[in-house]
């Protein structure tokens, strides 16, 4: 799952995005307003963290901005301490939810994860499809029960097809979510992603659309793969 954050304050910025990268995420930062909001209007994110007080245009504007342009993607708005005002603005203009600052930035990842959720319409943390459980709290992975080993990348993958379920991701796309856009992009190495994934899953779940992409079909009838 792929995450903006768009904070000007160094330090909060950095322990934001540490964290959230720490949480399986991966995360592109902006600092400025302008370049934040050109680059939600552009490129695809699962979900954004905005701060509201940023240079060249301002968190509100932001938002709206984003939101009159159709750009629905789930946004966390971080506030000044107490201030209300700020945040009745920032749901009128479209805020999914708000973090008052100073925070806990275990708060902060548990409202990302919640985001996240609610805009894949599960309702816990635990999303299923057919014997296969992702668990979005412990980032662990099961089939039939019984836990299976996955790295970072194993479980970006399998985590992105799970929230967006019956859709058909490309290749690109899902590049993007689980790399980010420090690695070269190379579709030999989603291939081989996905083919270690599928192997370790041991069940059919991820479907290849030629010369589209993956899915996780919603219906799946989840067969032992032979
Ligand atoms: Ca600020």
């Amino acid at each position: 799952m792929r995450i903006l954050l768009i904070e000007d304050e160094e330090g909060i910025a950095k322990r934001v995005g540490r964290a959230l990268e720490g949480a399986g995420y991966i995360v592109e930062r902006s600092s400025d307003g302008e370049d934040g909001w050109f680059r939600g209007d552009t490129e695809e994110f699962d979900a954004v963290v905005l701060d509201l007080g940023l240079p060249q245009m301002d968190g509100l504007q932001v938002l709206k901005r984003w939101r009159q342009n159709s750009r629905l993607m789930p946004v966390l708005v971080l506030t000044a301490r107490g201030s209300w005002m700020e945040r009745v603005e920032g749901i009128d203009a479209g805020a999914d939810d708000y973090l008052p600052k100073p925070f806990q930035m275990e708060e902060l990842i548990a409202r990302v994860r919640a985001l996240l959720r609610r805009s894949a319409g599960a309702a816990d943390s635990v999303l299923r499809a057919g014997a296969v459980r992702l668990d979005t709290l412990r980032m662990t992975v099961s089939v039939d029960g019984a836990q299976i080993d996955v790295t970072q990348l194993e479980f970006r993958l399998l985590s992105y097809l799970m929230h967006h379920r019956e859709r058909v991701i490309s290749q690109l796309e899902l590049t993007e979510h689980v790399y980010g856009e420090d690695i070269e992009r190379d579709s030999n190495a989603l291939e081989v992603l996905v083919a270690r994934v599928r192997r370790k899953l041991g069940v059919d779940l991820i479907r290849t659309r030629r010369g589209f992409g993956y899915t996780i079909p919603g219906d799946v009838q989840l067969l032992p793969d032979d």
